[in-house]
């Protein structure tokens, strides 16, 4: 078989193929949303999977959950939301039998740590502080999510949150254009500039003075981007490098 090039019991009838394509897409395995390599159907028939959802572990440990063994499967049971980001689960998951954890393929391997030489940001399981998008420490009464809190201890992100950011302007492209796949010009343009003001309002109870917060904006804007490639399942550089760029245009 050509490198590159898989056949998976959930699209049977033709082969994916690994690509990098600049523009997100719907994960046909966890129903989640992902941008950069994928497994694309090659007969076009817009199908596609993350790396992790393609080529799953059957068994997966995490940290977080010390002695806790979790199962990768297909469907999940019903009615059930994903223990780091909160959102529902729709399709594959890990899926913990013994306690009833449940994640989903991209947040169960989210990584522990981000560095991009000038920010680091470690996951956190427990929130010790706001997060500076819905300037809340729980992300509602029944689910919490998981954050991402820089080594500095000032900037806090909820996983959830950011996966937010993403989806809505996803969506707003959708809802401006109908047809997300005859934009190429365009299709790149997945900023973050209509979160700005609402993100300015939660760090200005934070910082006053006008150049620690302008600092502080940035660092938190650095720290969105580098999320949003580790949510997308796709925790590299270049993924992150394309995100900012996008966001500084
Ligand atoms: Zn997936
Ligand atoms: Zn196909
Ligand atoms: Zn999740
Ligand atoms: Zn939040």
């Amino acid at each position: 078989m050509i490198y590159g090039e898989i056949s998976h019991s959930s699209h049977p009838d033709h082969k994916l193929k690994l690509e990098h394509r600049e523009r997100p897409y719907n994960c046909d395995g966890c129903k989640e949303l992902g941008f950069g390599s994928r497994y694309t159907c090659e007969e076009s028939c817009n199908f596609h999977l993350h790396k992790d959802c393609a080529s799953p572990e059957n068994t997966f440990t995490h940290p977080f959950f010390p002695g806790c063994l979790f199962h990768f499967l297909e469907i999940g049971k019903p009615d059930r939301f994903c223990d780091a980001c909160g959102r529902d689960i729709k399709g594959y998951v890990y899926h913990c039998f013994t306690e009833g954890w449940d994640l989903h393929p991209s947040c169960a391997l989210l990584p522990h740590t981000i560095n991009d030489g000038e920010t680091k940001l470690v996951l956190h399981r427990e929130v010790t502080s706001r997060c500076h998008r819905c300037g809340k420490k729980e992300l509602r009464k029944s689910a919490k999510s998981w954050s991402y809190v820089s080594t500095c201890e000032e900037c806090h992100l909820h996983v959830a949150c950011v996966k937010e950011i993403l989806l809505e302007n996803w969506e707003k492209q959708h809802l401006c254009d109908g047809k997300f796949e005859r934009r190429a010009k365009t299709e790149n343009s997945l900023a973050i500039e209509s979160r700005d003001s609402k993100l300015h309002i939660v760090l200005q109870k934070k910082e006053s003075k006008p150049g620690k917060l302008a600092k502080f904006t940035k660092m938190v804007k650095v720290a969105i981007t580098l999320i949003m490639a580790a949510v997308v399942g796709d925790p590299t550089a270049l993924v992150a490098t394309l995100i900012a760029s996008l966001i500084n245009h």
